[in-house]
């Protein structure tokens, strides 16, 4: 049996074993309706899934197979706040601002464990985040990061933890000290693309597939959105292509780049209890984070990411190894999966929401934060359709800058940053 590759990200993922994609055609004619979808992860799906529940007409389009890009093939962290520290908010912001994107983030998590809950998504949902200090110099910050977010922010969910308390939590000592959140959590992702994608074709959405949208222009006041097989034509459009959308549209390619994290996942556990014993996920301090935890199954789920080839051989050795810095009695266990996808980032490290042009809207770039914050945006924009709230304006008014260095050089600048910023964990 030949087993579904995407097309433009490296290797197979773990999730997409033991779960029923359905599968979409492509679009091959002309279609009418309100709001015409580009994009088919957690943003487009969750936008095209709550318009159409309130009966507005909407199409999606998906250039591959939806959950494709990073929606499908992510770490599944739902962590707490923006993908910024609230000191660091208020030092960009302010406070008024940064409480604001603290609060929009807490309703974006209520909304994700609601929705799912509601709509009856499984997606695994385990509670606990536990985010780690890799150096010793660090664990301040986290000390006065718990502090700030029970004091200044009314979060009492995260817990400050010394060095004893982390390792045996994380079940390693590799690290100096962090924080446990038991207000969050980690799901499986594509059992959430997966669960979204239907509820939106249930609810009248017209999703396709394997069409990818090469133009976008305007006839007679309407947007026209092409694909090869077809074109439609909405009144509004919606562009929610993240890292993978740099040709479509100059604005949102300025603000949005694609940078490569990897994934591998282990064979069942032997010892599980020894690997994050309560189940929490975890995320440590480094600018190129390493983030893991435990599958249902009770695998190891161990991303990070470092300048690979683009062989799947490739990142299996590099994450193995880097499993093995943090558990050493890992060091020869075997990886069933490894696979890498595109993260979509801005120069803020904060998401990209803005109108480019009359009925024309781009969100994105949430800079690996996005597995709240993506679902929940994607619904603002609707309730911004329907005129039910303006939330997503919180999001529009951060007004981001763009990526300095032009259409050649910005790729160039960003790995030479990574590069560096890289070497900077180590030392
Ligand atoms: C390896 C990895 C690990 C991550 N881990 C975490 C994590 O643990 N926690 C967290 O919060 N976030 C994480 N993220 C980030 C998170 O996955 C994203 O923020 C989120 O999925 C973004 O959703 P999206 O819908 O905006 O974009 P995407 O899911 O990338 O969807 C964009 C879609 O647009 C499609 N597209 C592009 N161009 C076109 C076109 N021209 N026509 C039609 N369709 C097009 C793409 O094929 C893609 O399916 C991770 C990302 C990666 C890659």
């Amino acid at each position: 049996m030949q087993l579904y590759q995407s097309p433009i990200s490296p290797g197979r993922s773990w999730y997409e074993d033991g779960i029923e994609r359905p599968a979409f055609g492509a679009l091959t004619e002309r279609i009418d309706t309100d709001v015409v979808v580009v994009g088919g992860g957690f943003t487009g799906l969750s936008a095209a899934l709550h318009l159409a529940r309130a009966g507005v007409g909407v199409v999606l389009l998906e250039a591959h197979r939806l959950g494709d890009g990073a929606s499908g093939r992510n770490g599944g962290q739902m962590g707490t706040g923006q993908r910024l520290w609230p000191a660091e908010l208020e030092a960009l912001y302010g406070f008024a601002r940064s409480k604001a994107l603290f609060d929009l983030a807490e309703a974006a998590k209520r909304h994700l464990l609601s929705f799912m809950a509601e709509n009856g998504i499984d997606a695994d949902y385990r509670a606990g985040q536990l985010s780690v200090a890799h150096k010793r110099r660090y664990v301040a910050d986290y000390r006065e990061q718990a502090e700030v977010l029970a004091t200044r922010y009314g979060y009492g969910d995260a817990q400050f933890m010394d060095a004893e308390e982390t390792a045996a939590r994380v079940g390693s000592k590799r690290y100096f000290g962090g924080i446990r959140d038991t207000g969050t959590g980690h799901i499986n992702p594509m059992k959430l693309v997966v669960g979204t994608a239907r509820l939106a074709g249930e609810a009248g959405a017209q999703l396709f597939e394997a069409s990818a949208v090469t133009a976008i222009s305007r006839q007679d006041g309407r947007i026209i959105v092409s694909t090869a097989g077809g074109e439609v034509r909405a009144e509004r459009a919606l562009i929610a292509t993240n890292a993978s959308g740099a040709g479509l549209h100059p604005e949102t390619a300025r603000h949005i780049l694609p940078i490569s994290s990897f994934i591998g996942a282990t064979e069942p556990l032997a010892e599980p209890e020894r690997v994050l014993p309560g189940g929490e996920s975890c995320d440590d301090s480094r600018f190129v984070v390493r983030y893991f935890r435990k599958s249902a199954d009770n695998r190891l789920l161990f991303g990070g990411r470092e300048a690979y080839t683009s062989a799947t051989g490739d990142i299996a050795s590099h994450i193995r190894r880097q499993i093995a810095e943090v558990y050493p009695h890992l060091a020869g266990v075997r990886l069933t999966h490894a696979w890498g996808g595109s993260v979509g980032i801005t120069l803020q490290r904060m998401p990209f929401v803005r109108t480019l042009g009359p009925g024309i809207t781009a969100i994105g770039g949430f800079s690996g934060h996005g597995v709240m914050l993506s679902n929940f945006a994607g619904r603002l924009y609707a309730e911004r359709i329907i005129g039910l709230t303006d939330q997503l304006s919180v999001l529009e008014q951060l007004d981001l800058g763009a990526f300095p260095g032009g259409r050649l050089l910005r790729t160039p600048l960003l790995f030479l940053a990574m590069t560096w910023f890289s070497l900077r964990d180590r030392l």
